[in-house]
């Protein structure tokens, strides 16, 4: 194992054990869930948009280490973010782990997801938040 591939395996069990924005957002604006039966993944996604922006974002659940550190460091790369931004990372996110796109469209710390495509089952625990992310903002009625 590279000491990249070792960094990125540390960043995925830190955020698993200790998963940032984990709590529900009061004054969400926007919800949505994602669930992965194949696996057991099961989250809650909070938004608070002000305006054409993502001020807040939180989540709650239970799932794989993927799963878990997934919807933590998404919350962390979409907050402040303009929902048009969020739905662009969406994009580069599910590209990124599907096989297709750049890792360089993306924050470097959600590059460590790349290696997720070698291993299609765990596609979907790595994407499930973002999913449930999109599904929020689409259901907020913000715009495309
Ligand atoms: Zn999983």
């Amino acid at each position: 194992m590279s000491e990249l591939d070792e960094l990125y395996q540390s960043l995925i069990l830190d955020h698993n054990r200790a998963p940032r924005n984990y709590h529900a957002l009061d004054d969400a604006t926007a919800h949505a869930e994602g669930r992965n039966p194949l696996c057991g993944d099961s989250y809650e996604i909070w938004l608070r948009l002000d305006g054409n922006t993502v001020a807040d974002a939180a989540f709650l659940g239970q799932g794989c280490a993927i799963s878990k550190a997934s919807a933590s460091m998404m919350t962390q790369a979409i907050k402040g973010r303009t929902v048009a931004e969020a739905r662009a990372l969406f994009d580069a996110f599910h590209q990124l782990v599907a096989g297709s796109g750049r890792a360089e469209a993306l924050p470097a710390k959600l590059r460590v997801f790349q290696g997720v495509r070698a291993f299609p089952i765990r596609v979907k625990c790595a994407t499930l938040s973002w999913h449930a992310m999109k599904e929020a903002l689409d259901r907020s009625g913000s715009p495309a």
